[in-house]
This record gives structure tokens, sequence and C-alpha cells, in this order.
């Protein structure tokens, strides 16, 4: 009887000892790039080639949720030995032809004005709404056709939120704007579907509402519209083989508040919390407390993590480094950069350096 006992201690321990390495070793290192149809492959592969010697082992491309695009890139990455994951703008769609033919399919702000031809803050800001069936079908049936292209990893699903009721407070002046409440032209989605199904579920009327801003199951349809989505695109992305990820605001509550996102609910693989310091006028210090946060919430439950970081926030390679470090340290799974183009041969080489030292 002690015999198997002390060989399956010792089994145990072997394995414990491997699930560490294998958790060291497989940090991953990520970037987004969006594609352009009119480059050529070899142009594609030069810069896949430049990623994979500096270190980075996956690529989340938008292809503007072109499919075929997507299927002429993925070869020529896999080639170089990059993973793919397939970026789409989800609830957020600029100039969508199809939608674009459906003005009813847009968001209604709090004023009344459609985002089809009032947009909130900038030009690009055009969101489907969440709940009207049409709407979200489209936005599922462009999941699909992505989750269809054989060899990506993911799905990942960008703009998965409303429209930001709060602005990250270092762009505030640059729109010339106080948030310090709820204001109604950025207050969305009052449009006929969901006021008539939040009705139904609670008896009354956002419209008439004393105060939208406290008003909980106002705000908890909203969080839970999203969800709705994320969770049939999970479906969708399994059908196909495939996982489901998310570009995210930086940790729950925070996504909550300023943008109505509560991605620690949701049915997802992993989430690419967008930990932009600069955004927020936070220190370099503030990407381990926000992955912290992320982490900790996940706990429980098999949710990965890869940080964000934004380049252009850096001040310097010494930076980026810390911010890998923060990231890792404080248990993600992974970073990923914001964004190709930003990235310079001397960030690629602090990278490289950065995971040989993780080793
Ligand atoms: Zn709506």
């Amino acid at each position: 009887m002690k015999l198997p006992k002390l060989f399956l201690f010792l089994l145990a321990l072997t394995v414990v000892s491997c699930a560490k390495k294998e958790e060291t070793t497989s940090f991953k290192f990520g970037v987004w790039i969006t594609a352009d149809a009119k480059r050529e492959d070899a142009d594609y592969a030069k810069e896949f080639k430049k990623y994979k010697e500096g270190g980075i082992d996956e690529v989340l491309i938008n292809t503007q949720t072109d499919p075929k695009l997507l299927k002429r890139l993925v070869p020529i990455a896999k080639k170089e030995g990059l993973k793919v994951h397939a970026w789409i703008m989800a609830m957020n769609r600029p100039n969508d032809s199809l939608a674009l033919q459906h003005p009813d399919w847009y968001q209604v702000s709090k004023e009344g004005k459609s985002c089809f031809d009032n947009r909130p803050y900038v030009d690009y800001y055009q969101w489907l709404c969440p709940t009207k069936k049409e709407s979200r079908e489209h936005v599922l049936a462009l999941v699909e056709g992505l989750a269809k292209v054989e060899g990506i990893e993911s799905v990942h699903l960008d703009y998965i939120r409303f429209p930001d009721i709060f602005l990250p407070i270092s762009l505030l002046p640059k729109y010339n704007l106080v948030q310090d409440t709820e204001l109604p032209q950025f207050d969305f989605c009052y449009c006929d579907a969901c006021v008539s199904k939040f009705e139904k579920e609670h008896h009354k009327n956002p419209k008439t509402s004393h105060n939208t801003s406290i008003d909980m199951e106002w705000k908890n349809f909203r969080l839970n519209a999203i969800k709705a989505v994320v969770d049939d695109a999970y479906k969708i992305a399994h059908k196909h083989n495939k996982k489901l990820t998310a570009a995210v605001f930086p940790y729950p509550e925070m996504a909550d508040h300023m943008v109505r996102q509560r991605w620690d609910k949701w049915n997802i693989d992993e989430v690419y919390p967008m930990i932009y310091h600069s955004f927020y006028n936070e220190e370099i210090d503030w990407v381990g407390y926000a992955t912290k946060q992320g982490v900790s919430d996940l706990e429980e439950k098999a949710i990965k993590i890869n940080t964000g970081i934004y380049i252009p926030g850096l001040k310097s390679d010494k930076e980026l480094k810390e911010a890998i470090l923060y990231a890792k340290d404080n248990g993600a799974k992974g970073v990923s950069f914001f964004d190709g183009n930003a990235l310079s041969d001397s960030n690629l080489k602090t990278i490289k350096e950065t995971k040989a030292s993780l080793k």
C-alpha cells in the first residue's frame, strides 16, 4: 500500500513542476494589426517575420470582417510561426455597408438621436443595437463568417460594449468636455426595441425615469444585452472549433462604469484588457494593479487574461519591459501590444530580451 502512495506523490510532484515550467514558458506575446487588402503577400510575410524575430507569438488581425482577406493572411502568418486571431469591431461598425441600409439598427441616445446620423465624439462611432433582433443577428453572422476561416485561433471581439458614457480622463480635453455626470448625448440605447423589452421585463420606462444613472435595472439590462451577444458569439465560435476572445476595458468595475461592459460575467475563453495607463493619466505600475483586478475576478473561471499595452503611451523601452513584468507578475498569461505600426525595432528588441529573461 505504501509504495503506490509514494509513487503517486512523486508523480503528483512531477506534474506540478511540469505545470509550473509550462506556465513560465507559455507566457505569450501578441500584437494588434489592421490589414489592408491592397498590400502584397510578400510585404505581409516581411512584417510577420519581423514580429516573430522580435518574440511575438500571435497577431490579432482586423480585416474589416472580410473573411477573404483573413483567409489570405492566415497561411502567411502561420508560415512565419505566428498564431492568428480574427479581430472584429463588433457593436461599433463604422461604414458597414449592409447595416447602413437599416437606420433602425443603430443605437439611440437619451436625447432620442440615432448614431446612424448623429455620432457621439467621432464620426466612426456607428453603434448597432445589441437588443434588436436584426442588428444583433447581423453582428453574429459576421462573427460566424470569421469563425469559419481555417487556421485561426479565435474570433476576437472589439467594441463589444456601449459607447463611452465616460471617456478616459486624458481624452476629455481633446473633445473640450467635462463629464462629471452621465450626459444624455452619450447615453445609449433608448431605441424602441430596447425600451419596449425593458418595459416588458421591469414595468417602467427609462425615458420617464427620474434619474437613469441610478436605475440599476436599466444599467443591468444593458450589461446583459452585451453579455447575450457575447454568449451567442461563444457558441458560434465553438461550433467551428475556434475560441472566443475579446479586447475589453481595463478591469470589470471600470468597464461597467465607463462603457457598460461587465466581462467577468461572459462566456469567453480569453480576454485582452486594454490596460492603457496613459489614457487614464496613471503610472506604469497601474498596469499591474489593473491586471490583478481582472485576474482575481476571473480566478474561479478558466478565462485567461492577456494584458493590452499601449505602445505610444510608453516613455522608454525600460517602461515597456516594466509593463510586461507588471502584467506577468500579476497573473496575466500574456501581453498584447497596440499596435503593430507603433512597434519600433528597439521595442521588438526589448520584447525579445524580456521574453528570454522569463525562461
Ligand atoms: Zn436598442
